[in-house]
């Protein structure tokens, strides 16, 4: 970050302009609505700087700028095409430790102006660090369009009863229960879509009715995160993680997903194999319990879709159990995402007119129990989860049972990321190109003729991603 972002107070506050460009009408008015008491040294200014001459919150110094104008100023600006003149403010402006902003000369500034959707009381304030000025005006402009002018009022509205909830509501956790309940019921649309007094109603309501009851009843959310792109995540899934007060999580699940979470929500990873399996996911299933009955919106994070091998049956089952209320949100399987990703259409009229979802996972004895016969059914495709340990067992009893050996099949490596890796081979010989390419977890094996499209639809480029430091899945 090369500029740290603030509000500044400056309601009744001295503020040094100096310069009459035509550059400066913008500042001036800026400082004018912010209610600053603005000191402006000119000799000449521009025409359409007249209507500030005499505006009761400016002071116009008509001479030559000195040093001794600086003193008790809070702020400076300079818009100046005076020669050297810009330099010189800009120099003894940073030798007292004062900011300074010289319009459209980056070099003498010690802050920049964003761009500015004003909703008062509700700002929004956009810069490029002054890169790209352009691409802030752009961002704004959308932003204009996103939030009507409501807006505004709706943030004067939600102050008053932000006051009003404190006065009212006792501790800071009954008072955080009830904000969420009410952002997660329709009233802020009502009000947004201009049924303002009606909303104001239904949140006095909603209010009362908290004060009246405010304990609240905790609930577990089964959810599913998709393969890997964050961007796969679906809205119910979004708005569940930024409310949740703890995300329990797996291995499975992308870091930057978490970055979508409020600040002070807990975050619990509960993805670390142990030798005990079972033991572990007991665990799991009294956390998720104990959570809940402490009154907790509990969000049960997990990759793909919780329903498809994600053992998510088998926790909402003990919450059913214990009587904890729950819900479930479907997730983008890995199945599909990774064969959208590796332009690969799992089926397709002309090679597979149906697709099996069958998991690779071992026995504890080390065997793979699988109706074999079944798989090796034409016009099918095949996609194992779990597969990448059980590859060589998988190949062989295909081929066993009358699959042909020439078979294309393709492993996807992190898939929907931007470490995603499609390595295509047939069924003899994938085993060994595991072990050549170095294949590692979570990878995908799809199995059918489906797989030969990808050479013409593969689409998604993963090295068009920025790279960063952060891996896109927890280390095991
Ligand atoms: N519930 C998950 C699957 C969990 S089983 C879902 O619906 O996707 C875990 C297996 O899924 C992994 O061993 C791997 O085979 C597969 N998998 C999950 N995410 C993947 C990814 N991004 N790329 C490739 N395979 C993935």
């Amino acid at each position: 970050m090369d500029f740290f972002p603030i509000f500044l107070q400056l309601k009744g506050q001295p503020v040094l302009l100096v310069g009459g460009a035509a550059a400066a009408r913008n500042k001036l008015e800026l400082l004018l609505k912010a209610g600053a008491q603005v000191t402006w040294v000119a000799t000449a200014w521009d025409k359409s700087l007249e209507p500030f001459v005499d505006h009761p919150s400016v002071d116009l110094v008509q001479s030559s700028f000195e040093p001794s104008l600086l003193d008790h100023k809070k702020l400076v600006y300079v818009a100046t095409e005076e020669p050297g003149l810009a330099e010189e403010v800009s120099r003894l402006t940073q030798e007292r430790n004062l900011p300074v902003n010289v319009v459209d000369q980056a070099d003498l500034c010690s802050f920049i102006t964003p761009s500015l959707v004003d909703r008062s009381p509700l700002l929004m304030a956009v810069s490029s660090s002054g890169v790209c000025p352009r691409l802030s005006r752009l961002v704004r402009a959308k932003l204009e369009t996103l939030f009507p002018q409501s807006y505004g009022r709706l943030a004067v509205l939600l102050g008053e009863f932000r006051l009003l909830s404190r006065e009212r509501l006792g501790s800071a956790e009954t008072r955080r229960h009830f904000w969420d309940k009410l952002f997660n019921s329709p009233v802020i649309e009502m009000f947004l879509s201009g049924q303002e007094k009606l909303a104001e109603k239904t949140m006095v309501q909603a209010l009362e009715n908290h004060q009246a009851n405010p304990d609240p009843t905790g609930e577990v959310c089964l959810v599913g995160a998709g393969p890997g792109d964050p961007d796969l995540l679906t809205l119910r899934a979004l708005r569940l993680v930024q409310n949740a007060d703890v995300i329990v999580y797996d291995r499975l699940v992308s870091p930057k997903i978490l970055d979508y979470a409020r600040r002070e929500s807990e975050k619990i990873y509960v993805g670390k194999k142990s030798a005990d399996h079972t033991l572990a996911q007991e665990e799991i299933n009294q956390t998720l319990v104990r959570l809940a009955k402490e009154g907790k919106l509990v969000v049960r994070l997990k990759g793909g879709d919780p329903f498809i091998f994600g053992r998510g049956g088998e926790e909402l089952e003990e919450l059913a159990a214990m009587g904890v209320d729950f819900q479930v949100v479907p997730g983008v399987t890995a199945a599909s995402g990774c064969g959208v990703y590796a332009g690969i259409p799992l089926t397709h009229r002309d090679y597979a007119q149906s697709v099996r979802f069958v998991t690779g996972h071992m026995q504890k004895d080390g065997s793979l129990n699988l109706d074999w016969k079944s798989l090796v059914s034409k016009q099918q495709t095949l996609v194992f989860y779990m597969g990448l340990a059980t590859l060589g067992t998988i190949s062989s009893k295909l081929i066993e049972h009358g699959m042909d050996a020439k078979m294309p099949v393709a492993l996807v490596e992190k898939g929907t990321t931007y470490q995603q890796r499609v390595v295509i081979s047939d069924l003899a010989h994938i085993a060994e190109t595991v072990d050549t390419q170095k294949l590692v977890p979570p990878t995908m094996v799809i199995v059918g003729e489906v797989v030969q499209l990808s050479k013409k639809l593969q689409w998604f480029q993963p090295n068009d991603f920025e790279p960063t430091a952060e891996t896109p899945f927890q280390q095991p």
